[in-house]
């Protein structure tokens, strides 16, 4: 007997062994986060697009038709009420994304207790890496705010602007579809950002976003062209627009980050911004082109990450803040998508409660496995950077 009982947990300890080797590896530190958010992106905004793109047909392998990002190996889905309402904004969100704390709606970066925590942009900046925040809508919104701005109202956007020169931890790169300002004219911003090593990019010096014009000084871009502080939905361009499309931006972005990061990594947000925008419109058709812009930006840095070797160091995790519209695939019913188109039903125009997907890879990706609150995104980047003693998520 006593044989046997050693032997069992000489197995018992070989079984923990391997678990722990195995859990080890997969948490093992990610040198560069990127979190791409499709504010408003619900499970349905994104299956519309597949769907328009693809329509139902299966690939070579029989899977159905997918999005980038949703061939990623690790899925779940969070909660996303704020601390004040079942159903968030996208300062609330965005707070709970880059910070891991919950706030009220309509507050950005500050706890309702009045703490002011550390972003992700913040911990990744302590650490030497550098720090990139991308936005198709104003860079001075709620989502690409919560990244860097501390301010008791998302509206406050000339205080939120002004956070871009006095910031702790500022981002090595900023940059958005435009800026809402009552007060910040293009002179005072040029004046600040000189005082500050600031490069400014608008559509006139476009081309000049590029490592070797940029050198070391810190970077704002705004790109907005037709003054309605987004870059222009994709479905609604024309030739003569000039204004950058969002994959372009975030693949220069990444030329950007990945110049000056050396060996430290990098930490990158990208929002598809105007997905929410369209969906509270109840346009079907503009949120869908957002949301395969999105997609594309998406497959783009795969491209760049795979091309640069940097592809297996990268945690990459692609959410959302929330669902906009309450939007639902109502048909067509008994119709194949060959005989008929999709069609949609919006039930508001507002936010709802719904919570969202979550894709993931790379290092530290499989802690977003399952059902969490949205505060735990923040929590899983963080670990990804942070190395922590133990197994375990
Ligand atoms: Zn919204």
């Amino acid at each position: 007997m006593k044989v046997i009982k050693s032997v069992s947990l000489l197995a018992v300890g070989f079984a923990a062994a391997a678990f722990c080797s195995t859990a080890q590896a997969q948490n093992k530190q990610a040198k560069n986060v990127i979190l791409f958010i499709g504010d408003g992106m619900g499970h349905a905004q994104v299956e519309a697009a597949v769907f328009q793109k693809y329509g139902t047909k299966r690939d070579d392998q029989g899977n159905p038709p997918k999005l980038s990002f949703e061939k990623f190996p690790f899925l779940g889905y969070t909660t996303n009420f704020s601390s004040d309402s079942f159903v968030t904004d996208s300062s609330a969100a965005g707070t709970a994304l880059a910070s891991g704390q919950k706030t009220n709606n309509g507050v950005l970066g500050v706890t309702p207790d009045g703490r002011k925590p550390d972003t992700i942009a913040d911990i990744a900046k302590a650490q030497g890496q550098a720090v990139g925040i991308l936005s198709s809508v104003g860079f001075n919104h709620a989502t690409p705010g919560a990244f860097f701005a501390h301010s008791d109202s998302r509206n406050d956007y000339d205080e939120i602007t002004s956070q871009v020169f006095t910031a702790d931890n500022p981002a090595d790169v900023l940059i958005g579809g435009g800026i809402y300002s009552k007060t910040w004219t293009d002179d005072l911003l040029e004046a600040e950002a000189a005082k500050n090593d600031i490069k400014i990019f608008t559509i006139d010096n476009l081309n000049d976003l590029t490592p070797d014009k940029v050198g070391k000084s810190r970077v704002l871009g705004y790109f907005d062209e037709t003054n309605n502080k987004q870059l222009d939905y994709i479905t609604s361009r024309t030739a003569a627009s000039r204004e950058p499309r969002l994959v372009e931006l975030t693949t220069r972005t990444l030329d950007l980050l990945m110049a000056r990061a050396d060996d430290k990594g990098f930490f990158l947000m990208v929002e598809g911004g105007s997905i929410d925008w369209a969906c509270h419109a109840n346009m079907a058709g503009p949120a869908i082109g957002e949301v395969l812009e999105f997609d594309a930006a998406i497959a783009a840095t795969l491209e760049v990450l795979k091309q640069r070797n940097e592809l297996e160091n990268t945690m990459i995790v692609v959410t959302a803040d929330h669902e906009t519209g309450g939007l639902t695939l109502v048909g067509p019913y008994k119709k194949t998508l060959e005989q008929a188109p999709v069609q949609y039903n919006f039930s508001s125009t507002n936010h709802t409660g719904i919570p969202v997907m979550v894709w993931a890879q790379g290092p530290g990706a499989q802690t977003l496995n399952g059902k969490n609150d949205q505060t735990h995104v923040f929590e899983a980047m963080k670990a990804a950077i942070t190395p922590q003693a133990g197994m375990g998520r």
